[in-house]
């Protein structure tokens, strides 16, 4: 079993790898959360939650994560912590091997609305970090499509993963509201969108 990352270090503060994933989806999002400090869910939300959840649940009857991957101990839920990146996040599925880390995320939806790769990048740097073997690969898993996509960690990954985390760090001693998306079609099923009066 892997042992737990969690140590006496106060991480309350830390960044959830949510919240990047919120930014890059829209940014007010992470400002309704971070500095109204709402954090609101609706049905739909909380049906792709249980989406999530069911995935969980028949990934681990299955006797095999991968299909590249021919041996190795799944872990669900993972809890990761990168401590020189501030970070935390809840990783859906880690399979430990000899040579490194598998690691891959579950998805309700089969649209990367432009946060998977620096989402994937962020749990790298935690896995990176402990339970500190080498990352092999990285995959979403589609629970529409039943799909595993390889997502590569790049520069330009690492690029969207620093300049978000200046932004949260804006949003959170500005304070300042940030524009709504350009993309209509999210605000209508959004949490927030009795907030964005200037949307609607
Ligand atoms: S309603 Fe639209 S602009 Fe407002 S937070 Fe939601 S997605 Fe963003």
């Amino acid at each position: 079993m892997m042992e737990s990352n969690q140590q006496t270090l106060d991480t309350s503060y830390y960044w959830r790898i949510n919240e990047l994933k919120n930014f890059l989806y829209c940014a007010r999002i992470a400002y309704y959360a971070l500095a109204l400090g709402l954090d609101r869910t609706t049905g739909l939300a909380e049906a792709g939650l249980a989406a999530e959840e069911e995935t969980r649940r028949r990934m681990q009857r299955r006797r095999k994560a991968l299909h590249a991957v021919v041996a190795g101990e799944r872990h669900f839920n993972v809890a990761l912590t990168s401590h020189r990146w501030q970070l935390v996040g809840k990783l859906d599925e880690m399979i430990v091997t000899p040579d490194g880390v598998y690691l891959v995320d579950y998805k309700d939806t089969d649209r990367d609305y432009g946060y998977w790769e620096a989402q994937m990048y962020a749990y790298r740097l935690c896995a990176e970090e402990h339970p500190g073997l080498p990352v092999l690969e990285c995959y979403i898993y589609t629970i529409p499509t039943r799909q595993y996509h390889l997502v590569q960690p790049t520069s330009q990954g690492r690029r969207v993963l620093e300049k978000t985390l200046g932004m949260l760090q804006e949003i959170t001693e500005t304070e300042v509201c940030p524009p709504p998306t350009s993309h209509l079609g999210k605000c209508r099923t959004c949490q927030y969108q009795r907030f964005c009066n200037d949307v609607f």
